[in-house]
């Protein structure tokens, strides 16, 4: 592939480059239709087979039923924060937040703008370098739902686990990982994910929620607020960001045709396995930074032996074709993000030029 480089962008982020060719080809002229799809309706037979196949492969991939609504909408990831609330968390009533990072703090200190949040567990006080145990968590019987970052994009550390919490509905936010791996998506009754890191672009988040929570949201709520209104409309009460859905359908296509998540889900591995292996090799060189169990497997984050080795192996990096490997601005050192759209290849490429750039520093 001429001048393309290895992306590892914490996002937006790479994507699959047969998705971007189909997109080059079909850009034109969609499906004969003589214009493109960014040109066409959202009330068009053409649209309207995108916008139901995307949510039919998502069920299929995530291996859930019909009991799951399926919504694409504008906003973000961090629309939800205040969404999901706004929706959720009842006048007099609380909802459980377990801090694990930059992300979920925000997603609570959005839903203490609406009403009550217990603090249900948190990392904070190990810098947040590891995720919370089942038993350190502390979740109130009455809590409305449990709210969790199910990938901490910027410190590196990923739930491998899921608590259980019996009859308490969980909330998660899945911008950093969603798709990469196989879960039991049935236990989560609302998942949220911007786009832009796993899926596609941005600018469409992704809302699966189970019907039996959608039935306790605020009834009260102004029209776009009410998750109701895109159940009702699958998506389609207003303008829906139709081209990020589109390239959402042409990515979730790749991953089927790979195999579905299972095999995704070894490719996800196998990369992720490259840079721990450099890092267990030279830990007095290769510092990870959080705790071995925590680990996520889409952002790899380490610290070298000095903040100058690591501007220099960033830039040596950008000359060398592997760009965005500079650690959150929040945080420093270097964050190799493992995305779906990052190919095995690249993890490879770039831990050889890791391990070349040590040997010659
Ligand atoms: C990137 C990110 C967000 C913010 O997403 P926006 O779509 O930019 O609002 C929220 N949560 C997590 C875990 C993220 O990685």
């Amino acid at each position: 592939m001429q001048n393309r480089v290895f992306n590892f962008n914490p996002g937006p982020s790479a994507l699959p480059v047969a998705v971007l060719n189909q997109i080059q080809e079909e850009l034109l002229n969609y499906k004969s239709t003589g214009m493109s799809i960014l040109e066409t309706s959202h009330r068009s037979p053409e649209y309207e087979e995108i916008n139901t196949s995307t949510i039919t492969l998502f069920k299929e991939l995530m291996g859930i039923g019909n009991e799951f609504h399926v919504l694409f909408v504008g906003g973000g990831a961090s629309t939800q924060f205040a969404h999901i609330p706004l929706n959720f968390l009842p006048k007099g009533g609380r909802a459980a937040y377990v801090d694990t990072g930059t992300w979920a703090s925000k997603a609570a200190q959005e839903a203490e703008r609406i009403g009550n949040v217990h603090l249900a567990g948190s990392s904070k006080g190990a810098d947040y370098t590891c995720i919370p145990g089942a038993s350190e968590l502390e979740i109130p019987e009455d809590s409305a739902y449990l709210h969790i970052t199910s990938n901490n994009t910027i410190k590196g550390t990923q739930w491998h686990s899921f608590p259980d919490t019996e009859n308490i509905p969980i909330v998660c936010d899945m911008s950093s990982d969603i798709c990469s791996r196989k879960l039991d998506f049935s236990r989560f009754s609302l998942t949220y994910a911007g786009a832009q890191k796993n899926l596609g672009p941005s600018g469409v988040t992704v809302v699966i929620i189970r019907d039996d929570f959608l039935q306790k949201c605020n009834p009260d709520l102004p029209t776009m607020f009410d998750y109701r209104t895109h159940v009702s409309k699958k998506s389609l009460f207003n303008t829906p960001p139709v081209f990020a859905i589109y390239m959402l359908n042409l990515v979730l296509t790749w991953i089927n045709n790979l195999g579905g998540l299972g095999e995704l889900e070894k490719i996800t591995k196998a990369k992720k396995d490259i840079i721990y292996n450099l890092i267990d090799t030279y830990p007095d060189y290769f510092r990870g930074t959080v705790r071995k169990d925590s680990r996520s497997w889409m952002n790899v984050t380490l610290r070298l032996p000095s903040e100058e080795l690591e501007q220099k192996l960033v830039a040596k990096g950008k000359e060398s074709g592997f760009v965005g490997l500079k650690g959150h601005r929040s945080v420093g050192g270097i964050r190799v993000s493992l995305y779906n759209g990052v190919p095995l290849e690249a993890a490879e490429k770039v831990a050889e030029f890791m391990e070349d750039f040590k040997k010659e520093n």
